[in-house]
């Protein structure tokens, strides 16, 4: 028997930047909120990933660095005194009654809660990697899929490579940070914002594009260089370079999610319009979800995440209203 005391309104897988803004809506509509998150910390990937830098797309600020949009995320999120537990990875689910659902995690502990909703983002998605020699035994000598601090690439010669918003903000991100900054985009068109690409193209990033790809990462213990081609023409050169930052998407791991009984669509968990998934009780938000028009943002992601509390709050409340 689940005892009262135990039992959540609505527990928040995830406390990226839409986990806490979902949290924060959750305690808005006076709902019972846990919010349960695998890492020491909260933040997702603007911590893990990104956070010195900046960013210019959501709501409200021209520009804030990742770690301070975590903090002002994360003070709104606490006004209303979520019960938040770290360090527990939620590894299992099921929907024991209406409105039981169990949530069990790594260490073996039992949460309980009427909704669930999951803003598990990329969750334990890994960086896509290229299949090019040496760039797997370089990794931690100057092979990057991301970068936690800019720091230790000043005075460095830095390839980026990808045409997408994150490639685009890290080349120019470390345009006066890196002694030079060069890009390739193997693709015709960008899937970075059209804004940000004009910036790049006027700014000191030597962009090559379209149709260049790296060939081969040259070095024994680190990267001294990189042999880059253009695809089309089949034309090679080798350039110098101290650092590479791989920048072409990642992986998702969403095995987890559809043993739990979730409908998976491509790397996604499919929501309708009101945020529910097919599981009766359970809704999702941000990166980890899927419809036709999804972007992959923070900004829509904090949308998503006050349609999918609503919702659960609409569901609880038919339990109440019904019994
Ligand atoms: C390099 C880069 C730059 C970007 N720049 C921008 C930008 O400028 N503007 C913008 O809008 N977007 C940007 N994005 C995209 C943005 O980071 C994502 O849209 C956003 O992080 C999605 O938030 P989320 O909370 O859904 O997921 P995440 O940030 O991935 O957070 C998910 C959280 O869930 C946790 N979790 C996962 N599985 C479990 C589990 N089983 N149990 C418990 N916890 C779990 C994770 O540890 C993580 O903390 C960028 C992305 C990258 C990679």
């Amino acid at each position: 028997m689940v005892l009262q005391g135990d039992l959540y309104d609505i527990t928040v897988v995830g406390a990226g930047p839409v986990g806490l803004y979902a949290a924060y809506y959750s305690g808005l509509r006076e709902c019972k909120t846990k919010i349960i998150e695998m890492y020491p910390h909260v933040g997702g990937r603007l911590i893990s990933m990104y956070p010195e830098k900046e960013i210019f797309d959501v709501a409200g600020y021209q520009r804030i660095v990742a770690a301070e949009l975590i903090a002002e995320l994360t003070g709104q999120a606490m006004q209303y005194d979520p019960v938040v537990v770290l360090d527990e990875r939620v590894s299992g689910l099921r929907v024991l009654d209406e409105r039981l659902i169990e949530l069990t995690t790594h260490t073996g502990a039992s949460h309980y809660t009427q909704a669930v909703v999951l803003t598990v983002g990329a969750g334990t998605a890994l960086p896509r990697k290229l299949d090019v020699p040496n760039l797997i035994s370089l990794e931690g000598n100057g092979i990057h899929y991301f970068l936690p601090a800019f720091e230790p690439l000043r005075g460095r010669k830095v390839l980026v490579v990808g045409g997408g918003n994150s490639a685009v903000d890290w080349a120019m991100a470390l345009e006066n940070v890196a002694a030079e900054v060069t890009l390739l985009n193997r693709s015709y068109t960008w899937t970075a914002h059209e804004a940000m690409v004009e910036k790049l193209l006027s700014s000191r990033v030597k962009v090559r594009y379209p149709y260049y790809g790296l060939k081969a990462v040259l070095g024994d213990d680190r990267v001294t260089g990189a042999v880059i081609w253009n695809e089309k023409s089949g034309l090679e050169e080798t350039i110098a370079v101290d650092d590479i930052v791989l920048s072409i998407g990642m992986l998702a791991n969403i095995e987890p999610f559809r043993q739990w009984g979730l409908d998976i669509v491509g790397d996604g968990i499919r929501v309708n319009t009101d945020m529910s998934t097919n599981l009766p009780g359970i809704f999702a938000a941000g990166d980890i979800v899927t419809y036709h028009g999804k972007i992959q943002l923070i900004a829509s992601g904090a949308g998503e995440a006050a349609t999918a509390i609503h919702s659960a709050k609409e569901f609880i409340l038919e339990g109440v209203l019904g019994r």
